[in-house]
Order: structure tokens, then sequence, then C-alpha cells
């Protein structure tokens, strides 16, 4: 039995439902909980949720008899530094499928130490399914048969106590600013029961109207991986369409893993020409495009760093296919302010809406009138986050060329009809 093995936390900041923690107590007589802040990776908006989430998870650690070190520093570097000083001889983490994280783990790999990566960060491990051709699913209906066909693991069980050696632990930062939302285990497990309990039979009939605002926000904790996937799928197993929701996560981190370019090349090259249009693009991200369904959509994200999922999907086919601008312009934006924003779900959706991507339609538009008309009917959303439009009446709310618009003149006639 090793002596000292390290846990290396990355994106999946909890203690329950964790294999790599629990695997790691049981293999060694001692364990060093390790988070390394890496300086050239900005959490941007993220900062404060992700500083709480430590505050959080050191807690948890604590009550078990260890705690959480905190090193600052490139983070390959700074684990087999604590490696050295704890005489540590293997290094357990959650594998993850960003082409920063894979390269990582070759770093890791590359070391002279044990490196092991095991399943966490989604349901099914995004290698395990693998369709008859191809390397991966590029159609998420088969692969949501495969999926729902196969066994998951079971939950790993949440340690009681954990040994530790003698080790600094080093400090968590305090934050700039306070997170739209409270980050940690403890504040989704809070959040999560109330979803079963109350909500989640609602999700089926209510996930697409806006101003319900029926689903779970549990995204920034799936995140952060301060909720395990698995559990949350298990314990919300009579919904499929809930159930569903969570496939699709799988679905991205899959393509993710196999097509590493995701953030920056078309998955489906050769597919569209973008224009440049400064006064448009502002105009998006300001939320003062004239539309009101797209312009209360980019509000919500500012305001709480998250956006219902109906209006990303507004915002983000009127800024790629109505008004032409690239979908990178957009997706970054997006994972500057949102709080869930990650690599597949981020830039995967982005590719599928913007007919780059996963969607086998992939030239359909979302006209916004009629979304505005379907999705939020009494234009409730709308004047939510949207004050100045509060007055004015429901049919109107939902005819961009009567509002007052910067980029009217170019948009409007496009979906006039
Ligand atoms: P719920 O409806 O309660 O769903 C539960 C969980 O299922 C979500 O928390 C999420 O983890 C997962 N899920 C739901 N829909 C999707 C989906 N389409 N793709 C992948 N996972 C999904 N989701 C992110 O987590 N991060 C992103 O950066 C992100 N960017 C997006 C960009 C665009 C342009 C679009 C159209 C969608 C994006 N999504 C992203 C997917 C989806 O909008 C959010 O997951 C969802 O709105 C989060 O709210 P919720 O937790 O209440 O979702």
């Amino acid at each position: 039995m090793p002596d000292v093995i390290i846990l290396l936390f990355n994106r999946d900041l909890r203690v329950t439902d964790h294999p790599a923690l629990q695997q790691a107590c049981q293999d060694a007589r001692q364990v060093v909980p390790l988070f390394v802040i890496d300086p050239a990776i900005p959490p941007r908006g993220r900062a404060g949720f992700l500083i709480e989430c430590l505050d959080d998870l050191r807690a948890s650690l604590r009550e078990r008899g260890a705690d959480l070190v905190v090193r600052r520093g490139n983070v390959v570097a700074e684990t087999m530094r604590i490696a050295a000083e704890t005489g540590a001889t293997a290094i357990y983490t959650s594998g993850d499928v960003s082409a920063l994280a894979r390269k990582r783990e070759g770093r890791f790999r590359r070391e002279n130490i044990e490196f092991r990566t095991f399943p966490g960060i989604t349901i099914v491990p995004p290698a395990q399914l693998k369709p008859v051709t191809g390397d991966h699913y590029k159609v998420f209906t088969p692969y949501f048969r495969a999926w729902s066909e196969i066994r998951w693991r079971s939950i790993a069980e949440t340690p009681d106590t954990i040994a530790m050696p003698e080790v600094r632990p080093g400090d968590i930062p305090r934050p700039r600013r306070r997170p739209h939302l409270p980050g940690g285990e403890r504040e989704v497990r809070r959040r999560l029961d109330l979803w079963l309990r109350h909500c989640l039979r609602d999700y089926a009939a209510g996930h697409d109207d806006l101003a319900g605002d029926h689903t779970s926000r549990l995204s920034p904790y799936l995140r952060f991986g301060c909720v395990s996937p698995l559990e949350l799928a298990t314990r919300s197993g009579a919904s499929e369409e809930f159930v569903r929701q969570l496939c699709w996560r799988d679905f991205y981190a899959q393509v993710a893993l196999a097509f590493p370019g995701l953030p920056r090349e078309d998955y489906r090259p050769g597919r569209r020409e973008w224009r440049h249009d400064k006064e448009a693009e502002d105009a998006w991200r300001e939320g003062m495009t004239g539309v009101p369904i797209v312009d209360a959509g980019m509000r919500q994200l500012a305001a709480e760093g998250w956006m219902h999922n109906r209006a990303r999907m507004i915002v983000a086919s009127f800024l790629t296919k109505t008004l032409g601008i690239d979908w990178r312009v957009g997706a970054d934006h997006f994972e500057e302010l949102l709080l869930d924003a990650d690599v597949p779900n981020n830039y995967g959706n982005w590719q599928w809406v913007a007919g780059t991507g996963n969607d086998t339609r992939p030239n359909r538009v979302l006209n916004p009138v009629r979304q505005a008309k379907r999705f939020d009917k009494d234009g409730e959303y709308i004047r939510r986050y949207v004050p100045e439009l509060a007055n004015i009446p429901t049919t109107m709310l939902h005819e961009p060329w009567r509002a007052p618009s910067p980029i009217l003149g170019y948009t409007a006639p496009i979906w006039r009809g």
C-alpha cells in the first residue's frame, strides 16, 4: 500500500460520489487533497463562485480530519512539488476532456510518478461509448439511445475520515466580487433537494417557458462538479426529459474529446462565411439590438451570469444566422460571463446553433418573433429584463420593428414575413 497519494481536484469540487477520492482513500495510508490555482487560466466571471466552492470543499475536508491544500502556479509543477515534499508516489484525479486538460494529463504521464484518472465529470465516461463506425457519436439521438441502454457505474462512497500528512494548507484568495450565486457542494445539495421535491415534476411541460423559469439552474454547480451528474441523474430518473438534458452534457463531452479544436475550428468545415459588423456585435452584447426577446436574454446574462436555455438558442441563432456574425464572437462572450461556461457545452452548443456543429438541420433559423410569441406569450420575461419596455402592450412587445432599435434597419426585414 503506498503511503501517500495526491488527490488533485479540478472541476470536481465535492466529496460525495467522487470515485478518485474514494479510491485514493482506499489505496493509501494518507491522502493530500490538492487544488492548484493556475494564473494562466483566468476564471473570468467565475472567480467568486470558484472561491466559494473551494471554501466549502475545505470545510468538508476539515470535517473529515483533512484539509484542502491550495497552491498557485503551474498545475504539474506545483503538484510535483507537493509530491516531493510529502513523498507521494501517485496522483489520482478525475479525467477531463478539454484540450487543455488532456495536455496537462499528458505532462503528468511524462513525470516519474504513477498518474491515474477516474470517472466523475460525466455520467458515462466520454470514451466508453463508440458507434459502429467512427470514433465518437456525431448525432445526439443514437448517442442517447446507446447511453440509455448501458449500465452506469455505482455511486462512490463518501469517505468519513481522510488521513493526511503534515502539509502547509495555503490560502484561498478572497473574491473581489460576490458571485451571482453562492458556490459549493453544501449549497447545491440544499438546492438539489428542493428542486427534486418541488420542481422536477414541472420540468417536462415547463422547461421552455422563459418567464416560468422551471429549469433546475444547477448548471454552474455541474460546471464546477459541486454535484455529481450521476447522482443527479439517478435521483431524477423518473423524469426522462430532465435526464435527457444531462445526456446532452455527456454527448458534448465525447465530441470535445474527439475534436479538441471545438472552441476555435468549425466541427463541420466549409459551411459559412461570416460578416464583420462591430456595431451589430456591440448591440448584441449590450442587449440593445431592439429585438426585445434577444435583448432580454442578453441582459439576463449580464445581470445573472446565467441565461435560460431557450433564450441562449434565440440569441445565438440571432447572432449567427440573422446577423451572420461568427459563432466564435458569441461563444467567447458567453465564456466571459456565464457561470456555467465550459468548453464542451459552450462551444458545442454554439456550433450546433450556428450550423457548423452537430445539428442535423444546420440551416434552421429561429425566428425571434415566433419564438417570443411561443415561449414568452405574455411578454413577462421581456419585461423582467428590459425595463424600458415594461409598459408596452404584449402584442407590440413581440414586434421588433415597433421598438427602438439601433440595428433594426438591417435585421427587421429578414423575418418580417
Ligand atoms: P436544466 O434544463 O435544468 O438541465 C439540467 C442540466 O443538463 C444543465 O444544468 C446542463 O448541465 C445539462 N444541459 C441542459 N441542456 C444542455 C445542452 N443543450 N447542452 C449541454 N448540457 C445541457 N450549458 C452549460 O452547462 N455550459 C455552457 O457554457 C453552455 N453554453 C450554451 C450555449 C448556447 C448557445 C446554448 C444554446 C446552450 C448552452 N448550454 C450550456 C446548454 C444549456 O443552455 C444550459 O446547460 C442550461 O440552460 C443550464 O440551465 P439549467 O441548469 O437550469 O438546465
